[in-house]
């Protein structure tokens, strides 16, 4: 009896030890459990933790590459807008140099211009008073061209006229133009005013004295009158009555508005 509760204890011991140990067990599996849970959240914290330090470091990635791409093309449109300054600058600075060049051009040339001597002077050094007067054009009626010159002069009044101008418009060439300009001034009719025009030396023609043109008498009625004798001032038959002259007036002072229009 004795030895069978002794056993019974042992047993019992045996049990308690047993029980003992799993629950030992049971506490190690479930605090390890527990210790691998709380890592595996730590874990995943961790996790999106991280990805949305990396998420963000992406964004900010991704704004620092835009940021650079724009400064990139800030700083290449701001190169060109240089390079444009750059060369119109170039271009002004070439163009001021070409301008002054050309200023220093016209400048030399018309010193040069200045120090030349005229056809005309020449002309005159050359020529004795009589030849430049006795000047003729072949085939020429040159008291009928002189007359013309000297009206044609006289009608530009006191500002004159350039003589290449004229001899454009008589078709004379300009040796011929000249000789006549001089014999022109020699007769008295005209005076010459030696003039730089578009940097060489001419003359501008201005009128001094109007000759009397027989061309303006040559169709008056009277030459031809047949009461010619009969008529005075004051007498029955007189110019300031006489239908004739007054239509030869008339027709004068058409044919001068012509020609001035001409
Ligand atoms: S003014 Fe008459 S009328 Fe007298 S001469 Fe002349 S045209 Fe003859």
């Amino acid at each position: 009896m004795v030895k069978k509760e002794i056993v019974s204890a042992a047993n019992l011991k045996k049990e308690i030890e047993e029980a003992k140990a799993e629950l030992v067990s049971r506490n190690k599996k479930l605090k390890l459990s527990v210790k691998t849970e709380a890592k595996k959240k730590v874990d995943k914290k961790k996790a999106e933790a991280k990805k949305k330090v990396d998420k963000k470091k992406a964004v900010a990635k991704k704004k620092a590459e835009a940021k650079k791409k724009v400064d990139k093309k800030k700083a290449e449109a701001k190169k060109k807008v240089d390079k444009k300054k750059a060369e119109a600058k170039k271009k002004e600075e070439a163009k001021k140099k070409a301008e002054e060049a050309k200023k220093k051009e016209e400048e030399a040339k018309k010193k040069e211009e200045e120090a030349k001597r005229t056809y005309e002077e020449e002309l005159e050094e050359q020529l004795t008073e009589d030849e430049i007067k006795n000047f003729a054009i072949d085939k020429t009626d040159m008291d009928k061209l002189v007359n013309k010159v000297t009206e044609m002069i006289a009608s530009h009044a006191t500002k004159g006229i350039l003589q290449n101008i004229l001899w454009r418009k008589l078709k004379l060439s300009s040796r011929d133009g000249s000789r006549l300009a001089l014999k022109l001034e020699k007769l008295g009719n005209i005076t010459r005013e030696k003039i730089l025009e578009n940097g060489r030396w001419t003359y501008l023609l201005l009128i001094k004295k109007i000759p009397i043109s027989t061309i303006s008498i040559e169709n008056a009625p009277c030459l031809v009158c047949p009461v010619e004798g009969k008529c005075s001032t004051d007498g029955e038959i007189s110019p300031k009555t006489c239908v004739y002259i007054e239509d030869w007036v008339l027709t004068e002072l058409k044919t001068k508005k012509r020609h001035e229009t001409n």
